[in-house]
């Protein structure tokens, strides 16, 4: 006779069947709370070099699609273009600390992120079915761009999104990866900061959420001291970090596209630690509070504001 100790033993993991069993339920009203809802994830970082994370990457995408959420991934690329730039012996010019993109660097940043991380990452979802269709932010119209300062070269700021794209591919059960190029009226090419873009992709298809993995646990107050972690700010507190150059490097694009997003209808946006195997799932699953959450409003009530 079986009893409920041989099928204890018998787990293929270190967690019992009741343990995987309350696992599972905790993850029930997080379902039902984003079934059908658009969730938009940035990926960058070093979540998509290390090959095992980029596995789990596209294995929590797939999982909040099957259970009905809408996923839309955009994605950086920043390391993978800086590492084909001194593989070409092309070397960058800065001009006031400000990298300039010239039509060769252009062209090395369109190849490298719509050609090679796109693909990468649409193959690695489209393991577990076809369920995943790349895009650039050229393709219909998706993102209209223009020059930042001519002096910068093709460094684009998002003029327009035109979502359509993307509301038919979701409308079919598909998962856009996105790309970060723009292009302008002319149709020239610009490249833009994936920060930026995601926040703005999300504010245009109206998601719930938008959540960044990034190579840090979250956003500090203090960049050199892992205790000043800021669990939860509501935009305006994160506006002023901006203002009074709390804020440094790569987290201000971040910031800045969180703050825009709680401002125009996105109900939380998220900086959590891509580092982390699984993170993805445990933000949008569980009841554990991950990273740095931003919301319009303060949370009210902090013994509820971990429900659904
Ligand atoms: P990503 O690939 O996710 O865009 P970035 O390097 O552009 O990564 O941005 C994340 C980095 O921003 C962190 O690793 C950290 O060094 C830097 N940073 C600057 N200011 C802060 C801050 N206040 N809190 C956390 N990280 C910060
Ligand atoms: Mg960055």
């Amino acid at each position: 006779m079986t009893t409920p100790a041989d099928v204890e033993a018998q787990s293929p993991t270190s967690m019992s069947p009741t343990t995987k069993a309350e696992v599972l339920i905790e993850a029930l009203p997080w379902i039902q709370r984003f079934r059908d809802k658009v969730v938009v994830v940035k990926y960058g970082g070093n979540a998509m070099v290390d090959p095992d994370l980029a596995r789990t990457f596209a294995e929590d995408v797939v999982l909040m699609h099957s259970v009905g959420i809408r996923p839309v991934v955009v994605h950086g690329g920043g390391p993978q273009i800086g590492e084909l730039m001194d593989r070409l012996g092309k070397k960058t010019e800065f001009r006031d600390g400000l990298r300039v993109t010239d039509a060769e660097t252009l062209d090395i940043a369109r190849m490298v992120l719509v050609g090679k991380v796109n693909r990468d990452i649409v193959a690695s979802i489209n393991v577990h079915g076809p369920l995943s269709v790349g895009l650039s932010g050229e393709d219909a119209g998706l993102i209209l761009a223009s020059a930042r300062n001519p002096d910068l070269g093709f460094v684009g700021d998002v003029e327009a999104v035109n979502p359509a794209i993307v509301d038919r591919l979701l409308a079919e059960g598909l998962i856009p990866v996105i790309s970060t190029i723009g292009a302008d009226l002319a149709g020239q090419a610009y490249n833009i900061n994936a920060d930026t873009v995601a926040g703005a992709i999300a504010v245009a298809v109206g998601a719930e959420k938008i959540v960044y993995l990034t190579d840090i646990e979250g956003l500090r107050r203090n960049v050199d001291d892992e205790a000043s972690l800021i669990r939860r700010a509501t935009a305006a507190e994160l506006q002023a970090l901006l203002d009074d150059g709390t804020i440094a490097g790569g987290m201000i694009p971040k910031v800045a596209a969180c703050v825009h997003a709680a401002d125009h209808g996105v109900g939380s946006a998220h900086m959590i630690d891509g580092r982390i195997p699984h993170v993805l799932l445990l933000e949008i699953f569980t009841n554990r509070g991950i990273g740095t959450m931003v919301t319009r409003d303060p949370v009210l009530d902090p013994t509820t504001e971990d429900q659904p």
